[in-house]
């Protein structure tokens, strides 16, 4: 059992192809957690990096409290299960469950135990016998998992298991992998471009496009809170209805009016708390899904061009808003309705998606960096003295920042503290939301499952560790720790015979480092060097485009010391 960590993990094919950007993310014990994403997005390859099949270009993985980035694919204690089953055709069901663990060279009472409990947990006890060609899809499939739970590894890691196996048989092997993860009670990472098989298994999902993360979290909180655009069109079918317009305020209140101007909503207030009032009018994307849009006597006039029925659903198509797509409702209600009917339609105002239009992403879903001017945070003396031993080279910090989910309601020890008013709220299911506005009026929202009132004073806590100094541009520049010694901007080079760094100041006693941390700040990121003989430290400052090199020896291109 175990969690696993990456940590701005990035992969860089030979050829220059960027398949997984500056992954971070940390899969808890036990969890069961999906990639998902369009072909290509980099889900195998973020997974193939976690088995060590393939070799990261920058960052770090972490599977318990060991780093792997090192370790050989069988050192990991993982178990991969593929779409193709790679079960030895010549050996017996029980052979090849039994494989593993006679290259273990375990006792034959215990591989006899293994064997069958996992043949018990699948339920393939009668099959032990037979060869893979005397299997069916769904029973090799099983057996492949077999295999896996024989070794009793940390991990379970699955690319696309079923993608070979029919409909039906998938909707069954889907339940039983979920059970098997109920029963064994061990991490799965399971990779799939089925958005069914993510919404149905994961605990957690994570959601890549172009080998970035998009979005992780529940697959209830993923649907009825995506982050961006492309979330909440990618899951869902059929998928989310999206309006081009523009949010107005007329007096006190916020509208979304569409391009063409026959939608005009009433936005709710809690939707933009957020937003600072002098952006208005913001151009914005409007998002509804087919079951959030309700046929009523009052709303919008449409006339309906197609009707599809599906058995218990019905999608209901016209045009509206403007949009060349058709807009589409569902309905589970028996209905008798035709093309050429002429209906009204009414949106579901606690069911509206809100997207800015430049970056697409969603309005409500709170920001996940705060940053504040360093004089309105009213830090104390001491709190600054301990940032300041963080800060960079003494350069002059604006700002402080920090992440969202780091803000805390509990009283905590050595953290600063922010006292706000509650401005509104957002109900996720398992958690909520709440906004609220300190005396500089920045809104800092923060996650809790303690109830809070509308108007309410709160104190909220975060760590001092997880501040930071930010400079005029926004740029991070503190490091996690106190920073002792100078730190050298310098730039690094791939060569055919390694990875060089050079600059004019360089201090180093030896030719070959290695990078023992390196911390990303924004464009810049600070490399923690070690010599690999004397065990010297060093720090540079690196361009973070650099960074793809940084898991690589460093070798130091002009041999200099203390500048002499
Ligand atoms: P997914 O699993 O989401 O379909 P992959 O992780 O397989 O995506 O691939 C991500 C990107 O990396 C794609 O553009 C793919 O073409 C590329 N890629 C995958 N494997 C290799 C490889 N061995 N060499 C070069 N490019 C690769």
């Amino acid at each position: 059992m175990a969690k696993i960590r990456l940590e701005n993990v990035t992969k860089v094919y030979k050829g220059g192809v960027r398949a997984v950007s500056d992954a971070s993310l940390e899969i808890h014990d036990k969890e069961f957690i999906v990639f998902v994403g369009p072909s290509g997005c980099g889900k195998s390859t973020t997974l193939r990096m976690i088995a060590g099949l393939e070799e990261i270009t920058s960052g770090n993985i972490f599977i318990g409290d060991t780093y792997v980035n090192d370790l050989e694919p069988k050192d990991r204690n993982i178990a991969m299960v593929f779409q193709n089953y790679a079960l030895y055709p010549h050996m017996s069901v029980y052979e090849n469950l039994a494989y593993s663990l006679r290259c273990q060279k375990a006792k034959k009472e215990v591989i006899e135990e293994k064997v069958h409990k996992a043949a018990t947990i699948l339920g393939i006890e009668n099959l032990l016998k037979r060869t893979p060609r005397e299997l069916s899809g769904g029973q090799r499939q099983r057996v492949a998992l077999g295999r896996a739970i024989v070794r009793e590894p940390a991990a379970f890691l699955f690319d696309e298991p079923l993608s070979n196996l029919d409909a039906k048989l998938r909707v069954a092997m889907r339940a039983e992998i979920s059970k098997l993860h109920q029963d064994i009670q061990t991490t799965f990472v399971y990779v799939t471009h089925d958005q069914t098989e993510a919404m149905t298994m994961g605990d957690r999902i994570v959601v890549m496009k172009d080998g970035l993360i998009q979005q992780v979290d529940t697959p209830m909180n993923l649907y009825d809170h995506p982050g961006n655009i492309f979330v909440a069109t990618f899951l869902g079918s059929p998928q989310m209805n999206i309006f081009e317009g523009t949010i107005v305020k007329k007096g006190e209140e916020k509208h979304f009016i569409s391009l063409d101007e026959s939608i005009d909503i009433l936005i709710p207030d809690v939707e933009l708390c957020q937003i600072d009032e002098r952006l208005y009018p913001l151009e914005a994307y409007l998002g509804i899904r087919p079951n959030d849009i309700k046929i009523e006597t009052a709303g919008f006039p449409v006339e309906i061009e197609l009707v599809e029925r599906l058995g218990e659903q019905t999608l209901v198509y016209f045009h509206l808003g403007g949009r060349k797509e058709f807009t589409i409702l569902s309905l589970v209600e028996p209905n008798s309705l035709a093309k050429g009917d002429k209906i009204k339609v009414r949106f579901d105002v606690g069911k509206l998606h809100l997207f800015d239009k430049k970056s697409e992403k969603n309005l409500s879903n709170a920001v996940p960096i705060i940053e504040m001017e360093i004089e309105k945070a009213n830090l104390t003396a001491n709190e600054k003295a301990q940032l300041d031993k963080r800060l960079i080279n003494q350069s002059r910090p604006k700002s402080i920042a920090f992440l969202a989910s780091n803000v805390k309601t509990e009283a905590e020890e050595n953290a600063h503290r922010f006292t706000v008013k509650v401005e509104g709220e957002k109900d996720y299911g398992d958690r909520k939301t709440y906004y609220g506005r300190d005396e500089s009026l920045t809104i800092i929202p923060f996650l809790t499952d303690k109830p809070f009132r509308k108007g309410q004073k709160v104190d909220l806590y975060v760590q001092l560790d997880h501040l930071n100094y930010t400079d005029e541009e926004g740029e991070r520049i503190s490091d996690d720790e106190p920073v002792n010694d100078h730190v050298y901007p310098a730039t690094l080079t791939f060569r055919p015979r390694g990875c060089f760094l050079s600059e004019a100041e360089l201090h180093n006693d030896e030719k070959c480092y290695k990078t023992i941390r390196s911390v990303r700040l924004g464009k810049k990121t600070l490399l923690h060097l070690e010599g690999a003989e004397t065990k010297q430290k060093l720090l540079y400052l690196v361009d973070s485009s650099d960074l793809i090199y940084s898991s690589l020896p460093i070798y130091m291109r002009k041999k200099r010391k203390n500048g002499k």
